[in-house]
């Protein structure tokens, strides 16, 4: 069945709400871009790889601290390729400063946020990818907010560069000071945004100073399963992991959950997945958010285990964050030991997510439900709005 759901890279709604496109940012552009666009300002082709030394390699992304650069360049190449794209409203943190969120104001008021996760073994960022999310998933606060717009390349990059930065400052004694690893698993749904968030990967992973030079392993793209645009990734020639968040292995329950399931249903969804992990050779990391009475049952652990046997994949089990009132709760700790249980002992390797950043609603899931809650309410949404996110 067909549904009114957006599929790639819908149309941003801007003008109705007097949106703008993003100012163009060096992010946006390759090296060969950057190079004719520091030509046409006038500035020798060298300029580019300059200024990308400063943004890729330095990770500074202050135009005042680029002194290799005389006042007059520096004003005019500010101007033209470097506009603040991010301005951070709110930072919070928690886990000894180890996990961060910031929320950040967009050029024309649109609000994201991201999350740094610092380990022992690595540091994660989390990025959102659109402002807001029109797949309406029910049990999250984004998707009830609705979909504001895609960002561009460069906004999602910039959420990586600032992170990138903090973590050379310096996360904890005990954590590394480079930052590693990537998700896509904040706001939005990234393969509604294809094109953007691959030219994004593509500057996360190109070496600097055209990019971050971060491995294409330690990038995770995270999708309802938008089929058609799964099937695309598959082709880029890019070792990324995938991510399905699945949460119910049975069509009758993710159309609920899940709305995309309408459109595109569980068999032809893992299908697709086993398509880009055979092209890929990447193990995909098959999501799923334990809600309390939801999916949690015996019989779905044991069908989700027949499902994913012998193939290549990782269950990553969530518990579901918890926010006051909602009526969407995390299972017992009792019910996801069962059926964590159930899903290895059919052979599927499978572990559950640690909850870091609970404190200050920084967990996966959580992003939009604080700063979205007064929308939600206004919208007679509360209980919805209160639920969290619970995808990634
Ligand atoms: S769970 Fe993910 S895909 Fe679903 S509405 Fe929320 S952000 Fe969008």
């Amino acid at each position: 069945m067909s549904t009114a759901l957006p599929l790639v890279d819908p149309a941003p709604p801007a003008s109705k709400r007097g949106r703008t496109t993003p100012p163009r940012h060096l992010a946006d552009l390759d090296l060969a871009g950057r190079r004719a666009a520091v030509a046409a300002l006038g500035e020798p082709e060298f300029r580019a790889g300059q200024v990308s030394h400063h943004y890729f390699g330095r990770l500074v992304r202050d135009p005042a601290r680029m002194t290799d650069l005389s006042p007059a360049s520096r004003e005019r190449i500010a101007a033209e390729l470097l506009p603040t794209l991010l301005t951070p409203v709110k930072e919070l943190s928690c886990d000894g400063g180890t996990t961060r969120k910031t929320l950040w104001r967009l050029h024309d008021g649109a609000r994201v946020e991201s999350v740094l996760m610092g380990y022992r073994d690595r540091v994660t960022v989390c990025v959102s990818s659109q402002a807001g999310c029109g797949m309406g998933c029910p049990f999250c606060a984004t998707g009830q907010a609705g979909l504001t717009r895609n960002l561009s390349t460069a906004e999602i990059v910039d959420q990586v560069v600032w992170f990138a930065g903090q973590a050379v400052d310096g996360l904890g004694p005990d954590v590394p000071s480079r930052l590693s690893h990537v998700v896509f698993m904040g706001m939005g749904e990234p393969l509604a945004n294809y094109n953007r968030v691959l030219d994004a990967v593509r500057r996360l992973v190109a070496p600097a100073p055209e990019g971050l030079g971060l491995s294409q392993r330690h990038i995770t793209v995270s999708t309802v399963g938008l089929v058609p645009a799964i099937e695309r990734l598959a082709g880029e020639d890019l070792a990324l992991t995938l991510a399905l968040s699945l949460h119910a292995p049975d069509d009758d329950l993710r159309d609920e959950l899940v709305p995309v399931n309408q459109r595109w249903k569980v068999a032809e969804v893992l299908q697709s997945a086993w398509n880009y992990a055979a092209r890929t050779g990447r193990r995909v990391s098959i999501e799923y958010a334990l809600i309390r009475d939801v999916n949690d049952q015996p019989w779905r652990a044991d069908l989700l285990g027949r499902l994913l046997a012998n193939k290549l994949a990782h269950v990553n089990l969530i518990p579901l964050n918890p926010t006051p009132g909602s009526r969407w709760d995390a299972s017992p700790k009792s019910v996801e030991r069962e059926f964590l249980r159930r899903v290895r002992s059919a052979g599927v390797p499978a572990t559950v997510r640690d909850t870091r950043g609970r404190e200050i609603d920084g967990a996966c899931g959580q992003l939009a439900a604080s700063e979205n809650r007064p929308q939600l309410e206004n919208r007679g949404l509360t209980r919805l709005g209160e639920r969290g996110k619970a995808e990634q």
